[in-house]
């Protein structure tokens, strides 16, 4: 069964944040209140979305160059995209924050044509010249992430592939979890810990490379998870 790649953006394909990095500089005080309630999960990504983009001045251009300037690459990540190519696997990347810097930033950083497909959120100004944030890719019911990124995992394994996962943070582990490679560093590797999800350990995508001719030894096909249902209700609070 052929694999299909599937990252994770910010702190995964780039080495910092940029959605925690724009909300912490607009956001003050607040920032660190709003950021307090998810870690103790008294609020999902999508409420921490709609709370922090509040924060945002809508000046599209300030917002892109300052991701843009803060942006960079996590080590290996073009040789790991030349690798999928050449070995025919498509490359999605699924992304919880804010999502309008992804383009630009893949752009300056010349590997667009690598990826081959976004899955993200949308951010808009609203009629009272305020950024907000469209979730294309929620849940139906669950509101508990902007994008869905279990459903998404869902649907790849309904097409056919094997879903090779990689990411950093809290929210990945819905995405992850529903995958047959897990590849987590940070909060991921925590919850799999945690929950004794197989997975592999990673800092930069040589690691991720380096893993494949023996990636069975961490495969694992989820016919369940611990952390959510897409293809029911959604999160299990
Ligand atoms: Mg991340």
């Amino acid at each position: 069964m052929p694999t299909a790649y599937v990252l994770d953006f910010d702190g995964t394909i780039t080495t910092a944040d940029l959605t925690t990095e724009l909300a912490r500089q607009f956001g003050g005080r607040e920032f660190h209140q709003i950021e307090d309630l998810y870690r103790r999960r008294k609020l999902g990504m999508r409420e921490w979305l709609k709370r922090m983009s509040a924060f945002l001045p809508a000046d599209w251009e300030l917002l892109k160059s300052m991701a843009l300037e803060w942006a960079s690459l996590r080590p290996g990540f073009k040789k790991f995209a030349r690798h999928c190519r050449e070995q025919g696997s498509p490359l999605y990347i699924v992304s919880d924050g804010f999502g309008f810097y992804i383009e630009p930033v893949l752009e300056k950083l010349g590997c667009r044509e690598e990826i081959t497909a976004i899955f993200c959120n949308k951010a808009v100004v609203s009629g009272e010249n305020k950024i907000e944030i469209l979730s294309p890719y929620a849940h139906p019911i669950c509101t508990n992430c902007g994008n869905c990124k279990a459903a998404l995992v869902q649907r790849f394994r309904r097409e056919g592939w094997k879903v090779a996962y990689a990411g950093d943070g809290n929210n990945d582990r819905f995405g992850a979890a529903w995958s047959h490679y897990i590849y987590a560093r940070d909060e991921l590797a925590e919850h799999c810990r945690n929950h004794g999800l197989p997975h592999l350990i990673w800092n930069d995508f040589e690691d991720i490379l380096a893993a494949e001719p023996r990636r069975e030894s961490f495969a694992h096909n989820p016919k369940d998870s611990p952390f959510c249902r897409p293809q029911d209700r959604g999160y299990l609070f």
